[in-house]
């Protein structure tokens, strides 16, 4: 699988994500996106079952594997990993880049150091290397 610096997201599917870290701070909020072709179809929203929620998140294993099941269901792929840093940036942790797995997935992170002026970046995090992904945030949402 080829993968292209670029995820495309729509507006009302990043404002869902923005609101979950909204509704979960101060802890980190996490999740999946399944889609296709680097589009993002499906957020899917799921525990963050880390011991230190403030600082980490660690997707709840069963539920990942269940949201992954779905999306396979739909013809979907795991595009991203969504989660969000209450008081810092939206650049990986050095525990985001060392816990990293799925290389073909971009990671999303929401950083609510203003509350009122989320910042989201997008990264691909391989083998101990970051880098930036265009965003691409669309006003259509495409049918699942
Ligand atoms: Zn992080």
């Amino acid at each position: 699988m080829s993968t292209a610096l670029k995820l495309a997201i729509s507006r009302v599917d990043l404002e869902t994500i923005i609101e979950c870290a909204r509704h979960d701070y101060p802890y980190e909020t996490c999740g999946m996106i399944g889609g296709r072709d680097h589009t993002a179809r499906i957020v899917a929203p799921l525990p963050n079952s880390s011991p230190t929620p403030r600082v980490h998140y660690e997707i709840e294993r069963q539920a990942m594997v269940d949201s992954v099941m779905r999306f396979h269901r739909q013809g979907l792929e795991v595009v991203a990993i969504y989660h969000s840093h209450p008081d810092a940036p939206a650049a990986p942790s050095a525990t985001d880049i060392a816990r990293a797995t799925w290389p073909d997935a971009v990671h999303l992170i929401v950083g609510l150091q203003d509350p009122e002026q989320p910042d989201v970046c997008a990264w691909l995090i391989r083998n101990g290397e970051v880098q930036l992904v265009e965003l691409e945030i669309t006003d259509w949402s495409p049918a699942a």
